[in-house]
């Protein structure tokens, strides 16, 4: 599956998973998050120029538009600031970058679970954040 990005009127970035492609996603914010060109693209690997997708071409979803041959797909690629998934270290680039996330996400949600847990105690926001910061 690919990852879009959408990008709303406030500048926020909404980056997940779809099957299809959608135009535009509702952000946190509420405002309509229209799509931006995302970094990975699952596209075929290389391929022969002569035979694919015959004369109209091959549609690819991840890039919602059509090519005959790898070099009107590379173009397409280029122009659409999209990389071969394969170039960025195949699945498991996806992998990473939402593990990534998903570390960070954990680690602000430790810290400020700290953080209330400390403040609760000791009614003392210096203490609260200085705790939260040393179990980092
Ligand atoms: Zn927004």
């Amino acid at each position: 599956m690919p990852i879009y990005e959408h990008r709303c009127p406030e500048g926020h970035i909404t980056e997940n998973l779809y099957k299809n492609r959608p135009e535009i996603v509702s952000c946190r914010c509420g405002k309509d998050a229209k799509i931006i060109p995302s970094l990975f693209a699952r596209t075929p690997g290389l391929f022969g120029d002569c035979s694919m997708g015959g004369v109209n071409g091959h549609y690819d979803a991840s890039l919602g538009a059509s090519y005959k041959n790898s070099m009107e797909r590379d173009a397409l690629m280029k122009a659409k600031g999209v990389v071969h998934l394969d170039d960025v270290g195949g699945d498991s680039a996806i992998d990473d970058h939402f593990n990534r996330q998903r570390a960070k996400e954990k680690e602000s949600t430790d810290y400020m679970n700290k953080y209330n847990s400390v403040l609760k105690e000791t009614h003392d926001p210096v203490t609260a954040m200085s705790v939260a910061q040393e179990s980092k």
